[in-house]
């Protein structure tokens, strides 16, 4: 599946946003690609300016996972009311 072209130019959802595992995430993604806070799993960040997710081509743009992604980027469709948070600096990290 392809990254969809808006996202592609965007890519914001894909840095600083923690993202965090449910179960069933955990079949698809590298165990050195995890981090853990509080006990919590979540895909690591680079310790770049961004705080870049691991999973994000660095250059293409591309998510590595995108048939796999964490339910919790497939929360940030395209335009949906949490894409538009977060770009705007709005979004709640509780939603
Ligand atoms: S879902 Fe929204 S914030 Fe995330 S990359 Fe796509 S357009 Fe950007
Ligand atoms: S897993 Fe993919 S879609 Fe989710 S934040 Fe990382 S690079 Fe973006």
């Amino acid at each position: 599946m392809e990254t969809p072209s808006h996202c592609l130019a965007c890519n914001a959802c894909c840095k600083g946003l923690t993202v965090y595992l449910v179960p069933d995430d955990f079949l698809h993604i590298k165990q050195e690609w995890i981090d853990y806070t509080h006990g919590r799993p979540h895909l690591r960040q680079r310790h770049d300016h961004h705080r870049s997710c691991i999973a994000l081509n660095e250059t293409t743009g591309h998510c590595q996972i995108y048939e796999y992604r964490p339910l919790r980027c497939r929360a940030f469709r395209e335009d949906s009311e949490r894409c538009k948070a977060w770009r705007i600096g709005k979004y709640d990290p509780q939603d």
